[in-house]
């Protein structure tokens, strides 16, 4: 797509002079759509890559069209987690700040102090952003009114409209007027997601799609896999992280319980990590992110559920101690890392049984995988094959061949804890609460 300027796209200067204070001078291809598109208040499906800019793309226009005379809810943004309407929040609420504009937004999220909420409804804010469950239950009980409601964004709407969230999202629609604008954005948007979402849009829906690109993973970012076996698999993290020796890592596992036992395992190795898991306190879950965000922890352990959506910048690096079991959520996992062009990585820890996911997910969204090893801390091309991971002797000693002097090297730098990102290990004790 041309290059364009935000003006073009009739922002209102202030915007655009506030998104110059973030350095943010040039649309990206989404916003350079969806911000025209939100306009015209038509129904909106839209698709674009991860890391994109999807948030200013409905931010924008939302903050373009709300009408500072009327004191109430005008537009309702929600999101599957906790973790993505804080950082729409935020960056919401620094919009408005730089713009010097006095939209007044509100964070609704589940697990947090109702009474708080209900306080600060009664500062009618204008944009509303947060998860359904707890938004529902104050539109029921009358304390945000949604007749007023004139636009509703999905953000990650694929999950929003999956089963476990399908029902509150259609209940938080159905209290709003049928001739408000819905709009949902997704990377990945599937034939169910079309289906449902059209069932509460009117027609024409617009179909927007971000990049001419036929894949939905941003280009630059590197795909990797290490074939290794189940036993070996945390031995293997623990030598891609000291090889790699990311800032910041985010390692996804397929089960949400592991995740405190992956943390703790860590922890216990002199890596500094905590994880994001339901299950967690809110206070807890926003301590881990803010550790990572500042860099006091270099590894989130987290889930698909989790981490979808999170705009963590500087993450490099993306592991993938168990591989996902569907196209989409290798997608969204990739997408943590290498956001807005940025350099990316994403490893992924298989047995030769779950290769055959590789496979598909090259085939799925185009990429190219290169096989890799761990040889002397460094992250090598590799071929080896299911029979090379069949356990061989110890050490080559054994057979009564000298071990290589660049092997010893290593062996004794193994017998040290890692030197990577060191942390005490009660301080690590004191971080399980994240987990
Ligand atoms: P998102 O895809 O909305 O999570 O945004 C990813 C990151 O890109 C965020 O950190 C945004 O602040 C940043 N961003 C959004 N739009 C632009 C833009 N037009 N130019 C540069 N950075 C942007």
């Amino acid at each position: 797509m041309n290059e364009t300027t935000f003006s073009a796209l009739s922002l209102p200067p202030a915007l655009v002079a506030g998104l110059e204070k973030q350095g943010i001078t040039t649309p990206t291809d989404i916003q350079q759509k969806m911000i025209p598109a939100i306009k015209t208040k038509q129904d909106i499906i839209g698709r674009s890559e991860t890391g994109s800019g999807k948030t200013l793309a409905y931010l924008l226009p939302l903050f373009a069209q709300v009408d500072l005379s009327i004191r109430g809810t005008q537009a309702l943004i929600l999101t599957p987690t906790h973790e993505l309407a804080v950082q729409v929040h935020k960056q919401a609420e620094l919009l408005a700040k730089n713009a010097g504009l006095d939209i007044r937004t509100a964070l609704i999220i589940g697990t947090a102090n109702m009474a708080r909420q209900i306080e600060r409804l009664k500062d009618k804010p204008q944009i509303v952003i947060g998860s359904t469950g707890r938004i529902l239950a104050l539109i029921q009980r009358r304390k945000i009114t949604a007749h007023l409601i004139k636009t509703i964004v999905l953000d990650e709407g694929d999950r929003l409209l999956e089963d476990g969230n399908y029902n509150d999202v259609q209940a938080v629609i159905k209290t709003t007027l049928r001739d408000r604008q819905l709009v949902l954005l997704s990377a990945s948007v599937d034939a169910q997601t079309k289906t449902r979402a059209k069932a509460w849009m009117k027609e024409p829906v617009l179909l927007i799609e971000g990049t001419a690109q036929s894949t939905a993973v941003p280009k630059q970012i590197a795909h990797h896999f290490i074939l290794t076996t189940h036993r070996e698999k945390f031995v293997m993290l623990r030598k891609v992280l000291a090889g790699e020796k990311p800032q910041k890592a985010i390692v996804f596992i397929n089960n949400p319980e592991n995740i405190e036992v992956t943390v703790d395992k860590l922890c216990h190795h002199g890596i500094a990590a905590a994880g994001i898991y339901g299950q967690a306190g809110k206070l807890d879950r926003k301590n881990a992110l803010e550790d990572f965000r500042n860099g006091r922890i270099h590894v989130l352990v987290a889930s698909d559920l989790g981490a979808r959506g999170l705009d963590i910048p500087g993450v490099t690096h993306v592991i993938n101690l168990d591989i996902p079991e569907d196209a989409i959520h290798y997608l969204h996992r990739a997408g943590r890392c290498g956001r807005q062009g940025a350099f990316g990585c994403v490893i992924s820890l298989v047995t030769p049984y779950e290769r055959r996911y590789i496979h598909s997910y090259e085939k799925q969204w185009g990429l190219q995988f290169t096989q890799k090893d761990m040889s002397y801390g460094k992250l090598t091309d590799s071929k080896k094959t299911k029979k090379d991971l069949v356990q061989k002797p110890k050490s080559a000693a054994k057979n009564g061949k000298p071990i290589p002097a660049q092997h010893k090297k290593k062996q004794q730098h193994n017998g040290k804890k890692e030197n990577f990102s060191q942390v005490k290990k009660k301080d690590c004790r004191n971080r399980k609460n994240h987990v």
